[in-house]
């Protein structure tokens, strides 16, 4: 591979920011398996382009922030506060997101928030030209674009307009929906033929792969080959890459003093009841109610359990200022507050709730004294956290109970315990089994996943998919 630059971008820079004075700056490099596969890629002079955060109206201000995060690599695209409400809070979380999960566009309460839902359109318009500005300043010739996610579906033919001759690669991270669904969003085929603007398109899994081909097929009427889509002789080349984690950051972290002791204080607080872990951002994709309808079930079958196992559940607060997620939250604290209340003692309760996130030590340690890690997505591009579940459970060989309609059910299922998350009676029936499973078949299924989880890691996957772009483009260029 040829020495080049790559730029990557994305809706949010992979930084912490906070303003301290008039050009004074904290920034911080967020963590993650994802950041350092990105930013570690060997051969490529890498630049990260986002939006700031925060909204930043001075010119003193932009300038300043500029300079400080161009020694972080990374450079800034600055929007106001009403257009990132709008397509932000707005199209990319209220309409995309619903869609690409297989859900319906939510009705007016989204609306009367967050603009009219042609406001919410016009404002996504305005920051994806926002960013195709920001990335003209800084493209040269030969720059390799990787762009990445939904919330950036138009800047492929917004840069291509401007320069054909721009090398574009697009990663969705989420799940794409099978055809039909998508036809109900009425700007569906105008984002297909931005994303086909690109030389490659990457999804997590293969179904992914051909419910993106069948759709461009059905609703664009478009040639598609073993490859991709081919539309007017130029072919969009459309693969799977299963994205992966820092496998190593997780089963060195485990080993670290303060991990065990928080793993020992854990252990103390939970008095030898089995734990049972479910961690996720408070979303209405993850399945949290039927989670927690399945281990009521699962109290209920089982009294002899009772007092011997604690489902703790780490909710992360998401997207908070979204009717749909402000509802799920009031329902899943009811939910909570019943199983409590009903299967609860003065000593203990069966459910520790959270409506928080957990810094990075302590989640390992909740990792990795867990007995069971309980995943009930109702769709789910992949799933980071099962495994990161799995490259912590060195010692105690737990076992993941895992939807089937999660991405990672197709890397991790032959060790985990496969789940319908709409199927109470099936969930609870697989606590029990994994509550009871003999330590012989814990240890296999346990070592099936983690020889997945340490060889197809967040690297290998940022090396594969610009591997692919590569082909892609050189492919391109041999005359026909
Ligand atoms: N996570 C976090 N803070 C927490 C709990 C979890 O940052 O308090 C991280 C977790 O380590 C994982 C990510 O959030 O990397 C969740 O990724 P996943 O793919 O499971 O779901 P997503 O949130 O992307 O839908």
């Amino acid at each position: 591979m040829d020495s080049c630059r790559l730029l990557v971008v994305s809706n949010r820079l992979p930084t912490s920011i906070t303003r301290n004075g008039e050009q004074s700056w904290s920034t911080k490099i967020s963590g993650g398996g994802l950041v350092s596969a990105l930013l570690g890629v060997k051969n490529e002079e890498t630049k990260w382009i986002g939006w700031a955060g925060l909204e930043v109206k001075d010119e003193i201000g932009q300038k300043s922030l500029t300079n400080v995060l161009a020694e972080k690599r990374c450079i800034p695209v600055f929007l106001d506060n009403d257009t990132t409400d709008k397509y932000y809070n707005g199209y990319c979380n209220c309409i995309i997101w619903p869609i690409l999960h297989y859900l319906g566009i939510p009705q007016d309460d989204c609306f009367a928030k967050n603009g009219t839902y042609k406001a919410q359109y016009d404002a996504y318009k305005k920051a994806n030209k926002a960013f195709a500005d920001v990335i003209m300043e800084h493209y040269r010739e030969g720059d390799i674009i990787w762009i990445h996610d939904y919330h950036l579906m138009l800047l492929p033919k917004y840069l291509k307009d401007r320069n054909s001759n721009m090398k574009i690669g697009f990663f969705l991270h989420t799940t794409f929906p099978p055809s039909e669904i998508w036809r109900t969003l009425p700007e569906g085929p105008e984002l297909l033929r931005s994303l086909l603007a690109s030389d490659m398109i990457g999804l997590h899994t293969y179904d992914l792969v051909r419910h993106f081909v069948s759709t461009c097929s059905n609703i664009l009427g478009l040639e598609s080959t073993p490859k991709g889509i081919v539309d007017q002789g130029k072919l969009t080349r459309i693969s799977a890459f299963p994205i992966g984690i820092d496998a190593d950051n997780f089963i060195n972290t485990v080993q670290t003093s303060e991990v065990k002791m928080e793993m020992k204080r854990l252990k103390e607080k939970f008095g030898g009841r089995k734990i049972i872990l479910g961690v996720e951002r408070l979303d209405t994709i993850k399945g949290i109610p039927h989670k927690i309808l399945a281990f009521e079930r699962f109290l209920e079958e089982n009294p002899e359990w009772r007092d011997k196992v604690v489902l703790v559940e780490i909710g992360v607060p998401s997207r908070s200022d979204v009717p749909e997620y402000q509802k799920l939250k009031i329902q899943i604290h009811e939910l909570v507050s019943r199983v409590n209340g009903r299967f609860g003692t003065f000593h203990q309760v069966p459910i520790h709730h959270l409506d928080q996130s957990v810094n990075f030590p302590t989640l390992c340690a909740l990792y990795a004294v867990s007995d069971v890690a309980l995943i009930t997505s109702l769709r789910d591009g992949m799933n980071l956290v099962s495994y990161e579940y799995v490259a912590s459970q060195t010692t105690n060989k737990g076992v993941l109970i895992l939807s089937e309609v999660a991405g990672a059910a197709q890397c991790l299922g032959a060790g985990a315990i496969l789940v319908n998350p709409w199927n109470t009676p099936d969930i609870a029936a697989s606590i029990s089994r994994a509550l009871t499973m003999p330590a012989k078949e814990r240890e296999k299924r346990h070592q099936h996943n983690l020889a997945y989880v340490k060889s197809y890691t967040a690297q290998e996957w940022a090396n594969d998919n610009l591997r692919c772009i590569h082909e892609t483009i050189a492919e391109a260029q041999i005359p026909k």
